[in-house]
């Protein structure tokens, strides 16, 4: 993308990592092969050795993958990003490049389950070992440092509860005390959060859910801020093996056009939801950080663009009355995952959240009667009507 001026994040989403090519194609091809073919020995040996540039073998590097990899480094303003299989590939390879045996990780309590299973049952595999603290508590964060703190990773808002956490301040933390911080802005899209602006060090996300949008593809991203980080991630990237296909960076590359209005709608359309649940009598406890009751709401106002597509809400009717719901919704489909063009409910305690411990979701406060929604991008009208026809049997 050549331009005299900065863009806006519209403008890149539609049209970053679109690079010319030999037949004019307004959408560059998929380059669906695992290796490229050497003009000659020496071609070959000078790939190898840097000396030349070029592809190799799709495990390294690849132009489709490279399209997708560009378009999502510019949408969040970094230096470059690392494409990868899954949400979880990229938590794993982002955190085996940063940390090493010995060393000691604070994390936010209020995470993606699996990335809290994760760090406790494989991090001491490799005697990592890990802090689970309530980050949106700057205090807390603080008392969780130790000497060998070599990361601080924050999800804002965190998963299900939609906590947040004070990016900036964490970051300042992190940065006094020679660690780094590492944001999961899955939840926000690099439309509604930016990371790198309130000092963040690396972001990841997790592409099945609002990047890609369209709850078709599993797909992680590792951005890193400065070019000196790149080249370590780079590396474990490719050793672990934990990439992306050609295939599915060109699906995702195709729903990050439509990010910036999608993320609107889902803004809107939550907002709506949101204010629907909170005035609703079986309703005893709404958590969006677009409603004023939201504990962080100031917090939410002043790092977050918007308030995004994920709510979290609670039954006077406890988990029975959470079945009842999920059982009786005919729009919004009963499933995990979120960010999609469709509407979704989990109930986390027994889905998303099961494997972790009872008292680590007491600790995170994941209470049985928790539910969470993932706002669609359908009209609002119907997914509300869905919804109170559902909570008249609760
Ligand atoms: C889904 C998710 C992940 C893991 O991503 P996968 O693509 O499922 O591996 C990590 N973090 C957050 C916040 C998520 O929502």
């Amino acid at each position: 993308m050549k331009s005299t001026h900065p863009m806006h994040i519209e403008t890149i989403a539609v049209h970053a990592g679109i690079e010319e090519n030999e037949f004019g194609a307004v959408v560059p091809p998929i380059y669906q092969t695992s290796t490229f073919k050497f003009r000659d020995a020496d071609h070959g040996a000078n790939l190898f050795s840097g000396k030349e540039d070029g592809y190799i073998y799709t495990r390294m590097r690849n132009p489709t993958v490279e399209a997708m990899e560009n378009s999502v480094a510019m949408l969040e303003g970094g230096y470059k990003a690392l494409g990868c299989g899954s949400g979880m590939a990229a938590v794993h390879t982002a955190l085996a490049a940063m940390l090493s045996s010995g060393d000691h990780i604070i994390c936010s309590e209020s995470v993606y389950g699996a990335t809290a299973t994760l760090l406790s049952t494989i991090g001491p595999k490799y005697q990592i070992e890990t802090s689970f603290v309530d980050t949106s508590d700057l205090d807390a964060i603080r008392a969780a440092l130790r000497p060998n703190t070599k990361v601080i990773l924050v999800e804002t808002p965190g998963n299900p509860t939609i906590v947040i956490s004070d990016i900036a301040g964490a970051a300042d933390i992190a940065h006094a005390h020679g660690a780094l911080l590492m944001v999961d802005n899955t939840f926000m899209s690099p439309v509604l959060q930016r990371p790198f602006d309130l000092g963040a060090d690396v972001i990841i996300h997790s592409m099945t859910k609002f990047l890609n949008g369209h709850a078709d593809v599993v797909a992680g991203i590792i951005i890193v801020k400065t070019a000196e980080m790149y080249p370590a991630f780079r590396k474990t990237l490719n050793l672990l093996g934990g990439v992306i296909d050609p295939f599915n960076s060109f699906l995702v590359h195709r729903g990050i056009k439509t990010l910036a209005i999608r993320m609107e709608r889902h803004n809107e359309n939550a907002m709506k939801v949101a204010a629907y649940l909170e005035q609703h009598p079986k309703v005893k406890q709404v958590y969006y950080p677009g409603l004023p009751s939201h504990p962080q709401y100031a917090l939410a106002q002043k790092q977050m663009l918007g308030p995004g597509g994920m709510i979290a809400f609670e039954l006077h009717g406890g988990l029975e009355a959470g079945k009842t719901m999920m059982n009786a919704v005919t729009l919004c489909a009963l499933a995990v995952s979120l960010g999609g063009v469709e509407s979704l409910i989990q109930h986390p305690a027994s889905m998303t959240h099961a494997t972790m411990t009872r008292e680590q979701r007491e600790q995170a406060k994941i209470t049985d009667g928790l539910v969470r929604l993932s706002v669609g991008i359908e009209a609002p009208d119907d997914i509300i009507a869905d919804l109170d026809a559902a909570l008249a049997l609760c």
